[in-house]
């Protein structure tokens, strides 16, 4: 290694060492499960919330009525606010929890330290306080850079972002414009991404399409993120 010692000297001085480190690959920032998997993640983020109940109780009550398998991703400050929910959406056989941050920090705009602490705090928290190690993490804003990627990787988490964007937490759009917008974009494989913090307004109604129509028609399964990368629980395709 110390006779290399110079050369990589040499090339930091270059400005060349960038050359020198694997860009980031596909594997390590996940957007969609295998394309040839009729499967799709419905993925609900858990954002902080300033106003409001920041749980989507009628969206929770339809997926467990369902029995429909989801992916929640929960910052550390909406974790602090909602100890119930979070007992709560651990115990459902068919949940999966991973984590979304601690405070939803913009994380391109921080060292590396810093997003260290960001990521570590949820994940430190359903640790101690539920006993929960969790292996999936979602950036806030879906916003990262190399050195995001890196800490993930070095904390053992898997690195999940989406190819389907609902769009939810708009105002402006209406249900059936995100139902339109599905049946353009959902396909096999696909990972969507959604909230259950009270954020959007027709989440439920456009989970309810999703279900009554939109997978069926096109024979896909609702799947959790980690069932949904191995393409468990389905025949094969
Ligand atoms: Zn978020």
């Amino acid at each position: 290694m110390l006779r290399y010692f110079p050369y990589i000297l040499c090339l930091i001085h270059a400005g060349l060492l960038i050359s020198v480190i694997p860009p980031i690959t596909q594997a390590q920032v996940i957007k969609t499960g295998p394309l040839s998997c009729p499967g799709v993640a419905l993925t609900f983020d858990l954002c902080p919330v300033r106003k409001g109940t920041g749980y989507d109780q009628a969206l929770i009550d339809y997926l467990i009525e369902q029995k429909i398998p989801a992916t929640f991703f929960m910052s550390g400050k909406w974790m602090a606010r909602h100890e119930q929910q979070v007992q709560f959406l651990l115990h459902v056989s068919f949940f999966e929890v991973g984590t979304h941050g601690e405070v939803h920090a913009h994380l391109p705009l921080h060292s590396v330290e810093e997003q260290k602490q960001e990521i570590l705090g949820p994940v430190r928290l359903l640790k101690a306080k539920y006993s929960h190690s969790a292996t999936l993490f979602r950036p806030p804003y879906g916003e990262f850079n190399n050195d995001t990627v890196n800490v993930a990787r070095a904390l053992g988490l898997q690195f999940i972002l989406w190819n389907v964007v609902s769009g939810d937490p708009d105002e402006t759009i209406t249900a059936s414009q995100i139902e339109d917008h599905m049946k353009r974009s959902v396909r096999k494989g696909s990972v969507i991404v959604m909230h259950a913090n009270g954020k959007g307004k027709h989440t439920r109604e456009v989970v309810q399409d999703l279900h009554d129509h939109l997978l069926p028609d096109r024979n896909l399964t609702p799947m959790t993120i980690n069932d949904l990368l191995t393409c468990k629980g389905t025949a094969a395709p």
